[in-house]
This record gives structure tokens, C-alpha cells and sequence, in this order.
């Protein structure tokens, strides 16, 4: 993960989660894709829920403010109660869910967004801070997932998802039609850039490109060093990194 994300989010996730909080182990699995879901209620009624003795049902790894603050309350390492198939697969249209079946819980490969807002009056819209944050946020878990699982989450809509998609019967307005989907995967696939040392280079968007297909890694400082010539091991370890990623 380059320095600056790092930074960005030391400074700006505010762990919240207590022994409270609904989480469980991922039994094997990495995280795959990223869920949006809009909270239906005040950030501090979500947080206030999301860390009650009394709830047994549900918790997400992230909310995003209206003001743009980002709070965490599971690690990316567990999962988060957010996305199961409470009325089955039949409710499901994302492929990914589609493609591993109804036997395996979208929480164990999945990590989940919550967004604050009321459908009734934004339809999932984001304030503009809001959105500035959840850009940088998904961008986050996308390097984060990367450094500790070697998968790489493509930025599209198979991978970036709602929780519509996971039950377009129960949860139809979550995030809601308004969510902004394709200014995120824009910026995951334009503006996010993985290393520190490649803009203003000749090869920046092919670098990006190969970086975003899981061809390449960069190296621990962050940067990518793209004019150093490559060993015969860096190209045994891109190939493996492509294997995993597929
Ligand atoms: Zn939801």
C-alpha cells in the first residue's frame, strides 16, 4: 500500500467496534468484493447499534458519514454480519454470489459500507464529502486485501457492489438508485494511483493498468520504481501474483 493511503488512514478511520459488535471468522475465505449500504438512520443511531448488547443480527465493517468522517467497526480480517443470504440465492443478481453458490454466506468474502442517509430523502446519494471519503475508503480496502491476501478486488461492478444485489427482494433500496457506483469505480480505475513514483511517466496508465489486472506488485516503500531494471526472481513473483489474483 503506498505511504499517502497509509497516512489517510491512520488519520482518518476511527475504530468504534466494542466486544459488542457482531463479527465472525471468514472460515477460510478472502474478502472478494466490497458491498454499499446506505444506514437508513443517523450515524449515531448506527453506531449506537452497532455496539448494543441487544443486537444480535448485524454490524458492517465501515460507515462514511455525511461529513465525510469514516468509522470502522470490524477488522477486514473478520467478517462483518452485513450481506448474508437471509432470503436465499434466489434474491441474489451479483455474480460473484451467483457463482459461489448458495452454500457459502457472502460475509466470509466480503467487506461491507455503510453509508449514512435515509433512502425516502437521497435515493443513496452521497454529500460530496461523503463521496470524497468512500472513494479513498474503497480504495483503502482494495490495497489493504492486495498486501495481506495477494487478490486483487477489480474496480468494477462485479466486485463493487450493493447489498440490493445480494437481495434485490428485502434490501431493493440499499444503497438506493442514486448511489454513485460508476464516480467510484472511475476514480479506483483513473485517480487512485498504487504507487508514488510513477506520475508524470511515460508508461503511468499501462503501469496502472497491470497493477489493477494483479500483474504487479510494487515494492514495500511504496514505490514502483519503474526504471530499474527487474531480477529473474521480481519476474517469477509477478507471475505467481497474476496466478493467485486469477
Ligand atoms: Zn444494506
Amino acid at each position: 500500500m503506498n505511504k499517502k493511503l497509509m497516512k489517510w488512514a491512520d488519520e482518518n478511520i476511527i475504530f468504534v467496534g466494542n466486544s459488542n459488535t457482531n463479527r465472525s471468522n471468514r472460515r477460510g475465505h478472502r474478502p472478494e468484493m466490497i458491498v454499499n449500504h446506505i444506514s437508513e438512520g443517523s450515524i449515531s443511531s448506527l453506531i449506537n447499534w452497532f455496539t448494543n448488547t441487544t443486537n444480535t443480527e448485524s454490524s458492517a465493517h465501515f460507515a462514511v458519514d455525511r461529513q465525510g468522517k469514516v468509522y470502522q467497526f470490524v477488522d477486514i480480517e473478520d467478517n462483518a454480519w452485513a450481506n448474508g443470504l437471509t432470503s436465499g440465492i434466489g434474491n441474489a443478481t451479483a455474480s460473484v454470489v451467483l457463482q459461489k453458490g448458495k452454500d457459502i454466506n457472502p460475509n466470509w468474502y466480503s467487506v461491507s459500507i455503510e453509508h449514512e442517509g435515509v433512502y425516502s430523502q437521497t435515493k443513496g446519494q452521497l454529500t460530496p464529502k461523503q463521496l470524497e471519503s468512500t472513494k479513498i475508503l474503497h480504495s483503502y480496502i482494495i490495497e489493504y486485501i492486495y498486501d495481506k491476501y495477494s487478490f486483487k478486488i477489480k474496480p468494477n461492478r462485479d466486485r463493487i457492489i450493493g447489498h440490493k444485489e445480494i437481495d434485490k427482494v428485502q434490501r431493493a433500496n440499499c444503497p438506493g438508485e442514486l448511489f454513485p457506483f460508476d464516480e467510484i469505480i472511475d476514480y479506483l480505475r483513473n485517480y487512485s494511483e498504487p504507487f508514488l513514483d510513477i506520475s508524470g511517466h511515460w508508461a503511468k496508465e499501462q503501469i496502472i493498468k497491470a497493477y489493477q489486472d494483479g500483474w504487479i506488485k510494487g515494492y514495500p516503500d511504496g514505490t514502483f520504481q519503474p526504471d530499474k531494471p527487474i531480477t529473474r526472481a521480481e519476474v517469477v513473483a509477478i507471475i505467481l501474483a497474476k496466478h493467485n489474483s486469477d
